[in-house]
């Protein structure tokens, strides 16, 4: 799946503040994680390859700690611009709620990317301003799997970068926005004001 149709048919870029986007040609690395509250609070994990983002959705955000290992769902792929929104999208309207650039950064495949993303098998460092270090995201393609929704595992490698769950939670410790310092709360307040510009002020 390399497209953007899917994006696009499930959001009404009239009522939404999100990009409309376009694959670009070039090919970049760029990461993005984006805190989404919507009707479950989630991260949005999201690795540029083949000029869009790659994009899972991991219900408990990712952790430091090498032993867990957290759900990641495989969702449409999104325009490579996306990575710079941060703001509201209405209620009603696709993955309506609030969107927090929570961290961004680049990323650097340990071996082939496309090779390893199509054997669900990707290998990578991050180099974000919070997350960092060896990272790995495994198809499992569990019980509870479906095709829309590939079920994915994201955890941290062993390295200086990795820390114990009992030394702190780093989604709690660094919880504000990468971009603006600003909590979901406050985004939501002042939705309009945000990100890229293109969401319209209330
Ligand atoms: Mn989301």
């Amino acid at each position: 799946m390399m497209s953007l149709r899917e994006y696009t048919r499930k959001r009404h870029f009239q009522r939404t503040p999100e990009p409309v986007g376009k694959k670009v040609a070039k090919e970049g690395r760029s990461f993005v994680v984006q805190k989404h509250d919507a009707t479950h609070l989630h991260y949005d994990f999201r690795l540029e390859l083949e000029g869009v983002l790659k994009s899972w959705a991991v219900p408990k955000g990712p952790s430091l700690d090498p032993s867990v290992k957290r759900l990641a769902m495989h969702v449409e792929d999104h325009p490579v611009d996306y990575g710079n929104f941060e703001g509201t999208i209405p209620e009603g309207e696709y993955g309506g709620g609030t969107v927090m650039l929570w961290d961004r950064g680049y990323w650097e495949p340990v071996g082939d990317a496309r090779e390893g993303y199509n054997n669900g098998r990707l290998k990578f460092k991050l180099h974000g301003e919070k997350l960092r270090g060896g990272w790995m995201l495994i198809r499992t393609g569990g019980a509870k799997s479906d095709r829309a929704k590939p079920q994915w595992l994201l955890f941290k490698e062993r390295d200086d970068e990795a820390r114990p769950a009992d030394q702190g939670d780093i989604l709690e410790e660094q919880s504000l926005s990468v971009a603006t310092g600003r909590s979901l709360e406050e985004i939501a307040e002042h939705s309009g004001q945000a990100g890229n510009g293109k969401a319209k002020s209330k």
